[in-house]
């Protein structure tokens, strides 16, 4: 089997179909920053369905690649998406497809996306306060919007969970009543803390509200008992309501580092092949997809490219001695 330096296999592929978002959510794309002037990328510049097609389908058979995620920017804004999934879904190998999104374009695309095969979506949603969620995305956009994404999805028979970022000053008031709001309902939430992706979010580790914190304010509401992984590299830390309400999860890759287990690779919507989120710099796979070498070429490289992989950002932060030049979050998609 395809292992990396540090012996961990290549499981699950995150492509990123656009550097496009409806939002401009203040941790992720600072309205300040991408404005009208922000160059992204044009049109020729984007992985094609036919390129995407052969990375996941190169990826499925060089390593052992049976998850695929779909995000972005916002993947919804790409147009023609549900061909897309029913493609990848196709796949010899892939076993589950889902898709990170923030749910604005749910309401329009949930059963055209189901049809085509997708299994899951993760919604984000930081606040359930319209003036907070407003002040957070930096649009005009209501919770509702949101929502009503997240009820389609439920009503099209995809599976869906809510990843919450928390960050210190911007959201903590809405930390239990978010819990509160999504107990019982079939939905699980995800506290996610607030990472350094990037270097436009001008993160500082007081920023981060840590999972022990998270945990014992959800505690004071709604008690919950620890769950063990529901498979082998899962990202979330996962608890049980003990009334039943249900699951609720923390993602702490700030506190409590998982890259022991850290399976994934991320494919930019440009072609670029990121062996971690926290990358300074990708391996270019769309000139090798546009080049002579062919498809033995574009495995080769992924071969190479996971061979050499010794990626451990998470466990290194808080020790490093020098900043790192990293890959903003709205190209690398999360
Ligand atoms: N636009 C889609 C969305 O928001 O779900 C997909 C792309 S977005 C970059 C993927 C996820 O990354 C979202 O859940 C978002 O909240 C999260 N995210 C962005 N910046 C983050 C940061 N600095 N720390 C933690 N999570 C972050
Ligand atoms: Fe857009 Fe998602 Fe980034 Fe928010 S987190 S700006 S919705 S890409
Ligand atoms: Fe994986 Fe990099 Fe995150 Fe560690 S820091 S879990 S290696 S993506």
């Amino acid at each position: 089997m395809l292992t990396d330096q540090l012996g961990r296999p290549f499981r699950d592929l995150r492509i990123s179909v656009t550097d496009q978002c409806n939002l401009r959510c203040r941790y992720c794309m600072p309205k300040e920053i991408f404005d009208d002037n922000f160059p992204f990328l044009e049109k020729q510049e984007l992985l094609s369905f036919d390129e995407i097609e052969t990375v996941a389908r190169a990826s499925a058979a060089v390593g052992s690649v049976r998850k695929l995620r779909i995000t972005g920017g916002e993947p919804l804004l790409r147009k023609n998406l549900p061909e897309l999934i029913s493609r990848l879904t196709a796949i010899d190998g892939i076993e589950d497809t889902a898709m990170t999104t923030n749910g604005i374009l749910l309401p329009k695309h949930a059963q055209a996306l189901k049809e085509a095969g997708l299994n899951r979506v993760a919604v984000s949603l930081d606040s359930l306060d319209d003036e907070r969620f407003q002040e957070i995305t930096g649009r005009t956009m209501r919770v509702k919007h949101v929502l009503d994404g997240i009820e389609a999805a439920k009503q099209a028979g995809l599976g869906v969970k809510v990843n919450m970022v928390v960050k210190r000053g911007m959201n903590e008031e809405d930390i239990v009543p978010m819990a509160e709001h999504f107990h019982g309902t079939g939905v699980t939430l995800r506290y996610i803390e607030y990472m350094d992706v990037g270097n436009a979010n001008g993160w500082k580790l007081d920023h981060v509200v840590t999972k022990k914190e998270l945990i014992r304010l959800i505690e004071e509401k709604l008690p919950v008992d620890p769950l063990p992984p529901a498979h082998a590299g899962e990202t979330a830390e996962r608890f049980a309501y003990r009334d039943e309400g249900g699951e609720v999860g923390v993602i702490s890759s700030v506190t409590d580092a998982f890259c022991r287990s850290c399976n994934r690779a991320r494919l930019t919507a440009d072609g670029q092949l990121l062996t971690c989120l926290f990358a300074s710099k990708g391996t270019d796979l769309r000139s090798v997809l546009r080049g002579e070498a062919g498809d033995q070429g574009l495995k080769k490289k992924l071969e190479e490219l996971w061979g050499a992989r010794n990626d451990r950002y998470s466990e290194e932060r808080l020790s490093a001695t020098k900043p790192r030049r990293k890959l903003e979050m709205h190209r690398v998609g999360g």
